[in-house]
């Protein structure tokens, strides 16, 4: 049988919406329709970021509760990942919801330049957040937006702060951080499986590279993400319509590369994780 390939769906991100860009869904009932639609069309994961009503970027425990409340409700057993990322939030804010315990939450395990900013974590801030995701019960996904980052993992699993096995995420295509290209991804696999043999991955290719980082993926055995976070044109001609239109793309293509999507119950089993907490009456 196929192998499972675990699609995440990195639903609306940090940055601000703008004319060309209607279809990131921002309010939290946008939110959950579009993370349903997604669902439906293949994702068992979704990456979450919330926005405050003038949308900018909130760490408003309120409004991930909703976000969360509503994707148990809709999307039974979807594994929900709040995002802890810095664009637009105090570093004391970012781990601030955590107490809400979704079953996962993004985790970068270093500082890195951004095109226009540096994104920082300094070490103190990458030990409280794992500390805190440890006594929550919240698996990280380590997000490795430079190699060193994988090392810094590595180490941090060494000390105890993060639970095996592991999920780690390789960020490609950011401008200043690590360029998609495929050598560099297999070479990245290949330090994980030396350094942590028994971890998972995914990478998420930025903008115009999602497409080509998804392929890689799905070629070399791992997990894969996309949505509007990470890149909002379909192809050269167009914007994409929705969310759920890139996880349908990227389920199409599973076939194609000898996968399948992994629906939710699989996912956690891969991931190690619990079975879903029972929604909340509806
Ligand atoms: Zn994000």
């Amino acid at each position: 049988m196929s192998q499972p390939a675990i699609i995440t769906v990195a639903i609306t991100g940090a940055i601000p919406r703008k004319a060309d860009t209607p279809a990131v869904p921002v309010t939290p009932s946008e939110q959950i329709e579009s993370t349903q639609e997604a669902f439906e069309a293949g994702a068992s994961v979704v990456h979450i970021h919330v926005r405050n009503p003038d949308e900018s970027p909130s760490s408003d425990p309120a409004l991930f509760g909703r976000v969360q409340e509503g994707v148990s409700n809709h999307c039974p057993g979807m594994i929900i990942q709040f995002s802890t990322g810095g664009r637009g939030r105090e570093q004391s804010e970012r781990g601030k919801m955590l107490y809400l315990k979704p079953d996962m939450a993004s985790l970068a395990t270093g500082s890195v330049n951004f095109p226009k900013q540096i994104y920082e974590n300094p070490p103190q801030l990458v030990d409280d957040l794992a500390s805190t995701m440890l006594a929550c019960d919240v698996k990280p996904e380590i997000e490795v937006f430079d190699v060193a980052m994988l090392y810094n993992a590595k180490a941090l699993a060494d000390r105890g702060l993060l639970k095996r096995p592991c999920h780690v995420q390789f960020v490609m295509g950011i401008p200043n951080a690590l360029p998609a290209r495929r050598k560099l991804l297999e070479f990245l696999i290949d330090e994980l499986k030396d350094l942590m043999p028994d971890a998972t991955w995914a990478a998420a290719g930025i903008g115009r590279h999602q497409l080509e980082v998804n392929e890689w993926c799905l070629e070399l055995g791992g997990h894969v993400r996309t949505g509007l976070e990470d890149n909002i044109k379909f192809d050269k001609a167009r914007l994409a319509r929705s969310n759920a239109e890139l996880v349908a793309r990227v389920a199409d293509l599973c076939a194609t590369k000898g996968r399948r999507p992994a629906g939710p119950a699989e996912a956690r089993q891969i991931l190690q994780l619990p079975p879903a907490r029972k929604p909340t009456a509806k």
